[in-house]
């Protein structure tokens, strides 16, 4: 048998060596024997050093020792020949599972990382959706499209990432930030199911869940409502989660922003598990605590089984929702002792009945814990919402093998920027107003509610979409809510508009955050550890050093002078 591969480890106990050699399917045990192995070829084994490159042959023997944590573990390779393809430097860091590296260390060396068994899985198992996603698609009737990275700026929340233009001095491309507008003009060209794995690009503040590229499952369907693009793409989430994780996904039930909001305080709520917040004003407010009298909204979470906790985790619990994050001012308790009484931090102004009435409001049972927030009722819900996340996990409830998909429709179209002091689009600008609210649109903007879902799994929006506006005079309307002028709607949009002249067809779409997906189904929080080769918080490949400055012949060649100062 011949074998290729890399040294993970050498042991030398004399007459005996014994090297692990790894290749991307596994370790196989190497052995040389003074007696039964030529002097020679044993002093060359114990030169070997971590990470040398070997082809060996030999023949396949049973092993005496038998290792059962490696599917190998019962045989090794009784060495006859060994060749030294290529040497290397000891490694940074050890090419383990559990590794000493710091994620800087690795990603300098992600080559070296890749080794590694975690991250070949989690790209192996990218590999395998990417594949099941295409495969799926296809044969749904989807063409797959490849749309133009050289773009012009799309408004769509974030910043361009821009590219200048060498023959058109003082032009700039963009990088999309999604298909957006090439999809829709797919759809008028007659493509009536397009998608594309397609990288996208946003400049914006990284967090360890964000790449400034990350993938896509773009999506695009003509003459279909809303029901049928969730019955398509439940179709999709259903195939890959029974297909890469053997794993049957339930109903997949519907909630409406307003709902999610009220009882989640969340657009992407985790219902794995229940814990729905309850509103308390009527029974909570005038009993002379003013800290509640004077707050628009008095919200809890009522958790089962923890009217035990102490005071160091009851303040740990208040210290918790006062972090900036999470922007509470504080926290209010009350037990629902085991034997049927109460304790609360607010004992001065609610006797027994009192927080007996708040209780039933809980539908708390004797043993149960309720957290109180109170104050303006968005940031409350908000903060509620950390302090909801917390408990879940705190409890074990947030269970990693337990996949709960949901829906969340009828999301705001529009949303109140304190910034610029105007509306900006909630989705984009591309998104159908509910044909209902549109009267809406003149007098109650903030009302008028979108064609628009989002999928959510385990508290993750893995996707989103809408049906989009397919006439021109509904789109121009759009963009004078949100703020264009007439010259400036078609300075950026005028290709499109044009285009809705010509036949649109109603049309609508979707897409999901590819690499998210894949942490999801990997049971990761990070998206870096789907990415072959990912960025650092502050966007820069460490292993290329980019992004890196460029020649003056460069730059004059683009006609960028640099701002000096
Ligand atoms: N282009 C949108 C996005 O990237 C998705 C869609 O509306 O289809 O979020």
């Amino acid at each position: 048998m011949i074998l290729s591969g890399w040294v993970q480890r050498l042991r030398d106990k004399g007459g005996m060596v014994w090297i692990d050699l790894r290749d991307r399917y596994g370790i196989t045990q190497l052995a040389f024997e003074e007696g039964k192995t030529n002097p020679e070829l044993l002093a060359k084994a114990k030169t070997m050093g971590r990470e040398y490159v070997l082809k060996v042959s030999g023949k396949v023997v049973e092993r005496y020792a038998k290792n059962d944590n490696m599917p190998t573990g019962d045989i090794e390779i009784f060495t006859s020949e060994l060749e030294v393809l290529n040497k290397s430097e000891v490694p940074p860091f050890m090419i383990e599972d559990d590794t000493d590296g710091g994620e800087d260390l690795r990603m300098k060396y992600r080559y070296l990382d890749i080794r590694r068994n975690p991250v070949r899985n989690a790209l192996e198992l990218r590999h395998q959706m990417l594949q099941d996603t295409r495969q799926y698609l296809s044969n749904d009737g989807f063409m797959e499209v490849e749309t133009p990275v050289l773009i012009k700026s799309t408004p769509e929340g974030a910043r361009d990432f821009v590219v200048p233009s060498r023959m058109n001095p003082g032009e700039f491309y963009a990088l999309p930030q999604s298909p957006q507008t090439f999809k829709q003009l797919l759809m008028i060209g007659g493509i009536d199911k397009y998608f594309q794995l397609v990288k996208c690009f946003r400049d914006e503040d990284l967090r360890a869940d964000r790449q400034p590229e990350f993938t896509q499952i773009d999506c695009e369907m003509s003459f279909v409502d809303i029901e049928d693009i969730q019955q398509t793409f439940e179709g999709l989430v259903r195939y890959l989660f029974k297909k890469v994780k053997n794993i049957e996904i339930g109903d997949i039930p519907i909630m409406s922003y307003a709902d999610a909001m009220t009882n989640y305080g969340s657009d992407k709520p985790d219902t794995r598990f229940d814990m729905k917040f309850v509103e308390v004003n009527d029974v909570a407010q005038g009993k002379g605590f003013n800290v509640f009298d004077s707050s628009e909204l008095v919200v809890g979470i009522c958790v089962k089984g923890c009217a035990d906790y102490s005071r160091k985790q009851l303040d740990a619990l208040t210290d918790y929702v006062r972090r900036p994050q999470v922007g509470a001012k504080g926290m209010v308790y009350i037990k629902y002792n085991e034997d049927g009484s109460f304790k609360s931090s607010v004992d001065k102004f609610y006797g027994a009945e009192d927080l007996k009435t708040i209780a039933e409001k809980f539908a708390a049972q004797p043993g149960d814990l309720m957290l109180l927030l109170s104050g303006d009722a968005d940031a409350t819900r908000s903060a509620l919402s950390e302090l909801r996340l917390k408990m879940g996990n705190d409890q074990g409830l947030m269970k990693p093998d337990t996949f709960n998909v949901l829906w969340v429709v009828d999301f705001p179209l529009l949303e109140w920027d304190e910034d610029s002091s105007r509306y900006h689009a909630m989705h984009h600008p591309f998104t159908s107003p509910k044909k209902e609210d549109f009267a809406l649109l003149d007098t109650d903007p903030g009302k008028v509610r979108a064609n628009a879902y989002d999928m959510v799994i385990n508290g993750v929006e893995v996707g989103g979409g809408s049906i989009r506006i397919h006439d021109r005079e509904t789109q121009s309307q759009m963009f004078k809510h949100l703020g264009f002028t007439e010259e400036e709607a078609k300075a950026q949009f005028g290709f499109l508009m044009q285009a809705f002249e010509y036949g649109a067809p109603p049309h609508g779409g979707i897409a999901f955050g590819f690499d998210r997906l894949c942490a999801l189904f990997g049971g990761s929080d990070s998206i870096r550890d789907y990415i072959a080769f990912p960025k650092n918080n502050s966007g820069r490949d460490v292993m290329i050093d980019s992004p890196s400055p460029i020649s003056d012949e460069q730059l004059d060649e683009l006609q960028i002078r640099l701002k000096t100062t």
